[in-house]
């Protein structure tokens, strides 16, 4: 009986206050949750989305809000943040191409038109206005850098540093990103939000709070 008292008591902590809840808590399902484009577009659409969406991130500024509070003139403080489905919306690509044809995505990566995810947006404004750096890691291959940019500076997203994989099918996206944020804290920042539509976006530790938005068009391990 000790075990399950330890563990709400653990959970009421985390939820009560804004220490650290370890994100090494968080694993990448296995088997993977069922995904369809289909099926993901019309859940996006529904109320049940939008409120974990908003939940998600309202929780994230909550807990950069009580953090600096209290840690009082503590500097060096970052965000990380996913960008597909994090910060931009790919649901017309998908909705034009539900046969996930990674060729297409790529062309449409290469437009640069993704609009923004506005709850995701207004967290990050908010957080750098704050003085948070903000870092992006993707999993976008590095090829994806110009055509990255161009598309985050037509939504008017500012941040510090972006990170890409390296090239195409390159690390496991938990492998490839948590290295990342460990580089990001040797550099000497202390990352306080982990924030992404995937697991394997906050699995692997190295963030104070993790934030997992909803997405139901697609998993990546
Ligand atoms: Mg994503």
């Amino acid at each position: 009986m000790k075990f399950p008292i330890l563990v709400i008591l653990i959970l009421a902590l985390c939820s009560a206050t804004a220490f650290a809840c370890p994100c090494s808590d968080v694993t990448v399902p296995n088997p993977p949750p069922a995904t369809s484009y289909e099926e993901g577009l019309k859940f996006s659409k529904t109320s049940q989305y939008k409120k974990q969406f908003a939940s998600a991130t309202s929780s994230a500024k909550k807990f950069c809000t009580d953090y600096i509070k209290e840690h009082p003139g503590e500097t060096n403080l970052a965000i990380v943040s996913d960008i597909d489905e994090t910060i931009v919306d790919n649901r017309e690509q998908f909705r034009l191409h539900p046969e996930r044809n990674w060729e297409l995505f790529d062309q449409w990566v290469n437009e640069s038109k993704a609009p923004v995810l506005k709850p995701t947006y207004e967290f990050l404004t908010w957080a750098r206005k704050n003085g948070f750096a903000i870092f992006l890691i993707t999993g976008r291959p590095e090829s994806d850098r110009k055509p990255t940019i161009i598309n985050l500076v037509k939504d008017n997203v500012s941040y510090d540093a972006l990170y890409l994989r390296p090239h195409h099918g390159g690390p496991p996206a938990e492998e490839f990103k948590s290295a990342v944020r460990k580089d990001i804290e040797t550099m000497g920042f202390k990352i306080i939000v982990n924030i992404g539509d995937q697991f394997s976006d906050l699995a692997g530790g190295y963030s104070l709070d993790c934030e997992k938005l909803p997405n139901k068009m697609y998993f990546i391990k």
